[in-house]
């Protein structure tokens, strides 16, 4: 048995129905469904009894400790988090409680439990945190990429509070030997991500016939990774993971926004030509940048792909043009995350219990 906590967001819920893909060992989520959890991610496994789904906010210490003490899992993987750093700098608040708070609390649930096992299950133990490279600030264009040994220099309200829960991990490794792992991975993209992030707003917006608005002049330069690799990641530190270690999780994909966007809009005209026959570059729009945006971010997976002996079975070609399909072949999920829908889904769910 394991925990996931935010398991009904875009990388939790893309880890949980891999891990039920690959393996019969149960799952409990734990999940707040703020408006990023959404349950419909996990409908295909809704009947599965080796998915238990609880709705708890992480800073609910009380709760956490119960279900531990009920449930004994051998792992706890931490996702649950504010994740959107538009929305941190317009709100940083909730960023503070849950990625902050949310770990402290979850932490010490974690350490009394991991306290009162048996020797053979205390050492087996493992508490996984699913952190950013956004915690290791800015590089210039030609700097190396990150490394575990890069300085934390977070420029962003978001990067701030994922930064201080790393460190809280570390802290509670190195103070109360908690068996901790810690992975810093880039952008991901994939089935299930919001569309309020570059990858799955440009698309809906591209067939909705709406403008496809980028920051400044489009030449920030991310690191993109496909969600299931991200997750086979963690499945790997999680099963082979050195205590205490931190591992970068990476695809070598350096790609400028701009570029990203072109080629999304270049897969769509391919795959769901617009009935006018102009490419969807001409809704591109550019808007006023976003402030204390970071101009560059790439990692360095070397690490794991030595030490652990994981690589990425996609490619950035592969792997976008599967996220397109996907959204084309879901509109009814689109349109349900828009419109908010899933939540009187969600409400019913409960009601019927
Ligand atoms: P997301 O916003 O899609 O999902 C977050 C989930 O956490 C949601 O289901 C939400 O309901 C839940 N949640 C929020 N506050 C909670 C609380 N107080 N208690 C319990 N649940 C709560 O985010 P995501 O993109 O899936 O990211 C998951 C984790 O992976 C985050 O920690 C993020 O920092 C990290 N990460 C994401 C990316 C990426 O590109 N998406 C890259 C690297 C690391």
């Amino acid at each position: 048995m394991i925990f996931v906590t935010g398991g009904a967001g875009f990388v939790g819920a893309n880890f949980v129905l891999n891990w039920l893909k690959n393996s019969d060992e149960p799952v409990v989520n734990l999940d707040k469904l703020t408006y990023a959890g959404n349950l419909e991610n996990l409908s295909s496994i809704q009947d599965d009894p080796r998915h238990i789904f609880i709705q708890t906010d992480i800073r609910d210490g009380a709760l956490i400790s119960q279900l531990l003490a009920q449930h004994r899992p051998r792992a706890i993987i931490n996702f649950a988090a504010e994740s959107h750093v538009d929305r941190s700098i317009h709100g940083p608040e909730d960023f503070i409680q849950t990625n902050v708070v949310g770990t402290f609390r979850l932490l010490e649930s974690v350490r009394s439990y991991w306290n009162g096992l048996e020797l053979a299950d205390k050492s087996e133990f493992r508490f996984l945190h699913v952190s950013t490279d956004e915690v290791y600030g800015m590089l210039s264009s030609t700097a190396p990429a990150f490394t575990e040994d890069h300085n934390y220099e977070p420029n962003s309200p978001y990067s701030a509070s994922k930064a201080a829960s790393d460190h809280l991990v570390r802290a509670w490794h190195h103070t109360y030997g908690l068996p901790v792992l810690t992975t810093n991975c880039s952008n991901n993209y994939g089935p299930l991500h919001f569309p309020e992030k570059l990858i799955p707003l440009m698309i809906v917006n591209a067939l909705e016939g709406k403008p496809l608005p980028i920051y400044g002049d489009g030449m920030q330069v991310r690191d993109w990774l496909y969600v299931r690799d991200h997750c086979s990641a963690i499945r790997r530190v999680l099963d082979a993971g050195k205590v205490g270690e931190t591992y970068n999780v990476g695809g070598w994909n350096e790609k400028a926004n701009i570029d990203i966007v072109k080629t999304v809009c270049g897969l769509l005209d391919e795959m769901r030509p617009r009935a006018d026959g102009k490419s969807y570059v001409e809704q591109i729009s550019f808007v006023t940048d976003r402030p204390g945006h970071d101009r560059r971010y790439a990692i360095d997976a070397r690490k794991l792909e030595r030490e652990l002996g994981w690589t990425p079975a996609e490619t950035f070609e592969t792997g976008i043009r599967k996220t397109v399909q996907w959204y084309l072949d879901n509109p009814q999920w689109v349109a349900n995350v828009q419109s908010g829908s899933y939540r009187d889904w969600v409400q019913k769910q409960y009601a019927d219990q």
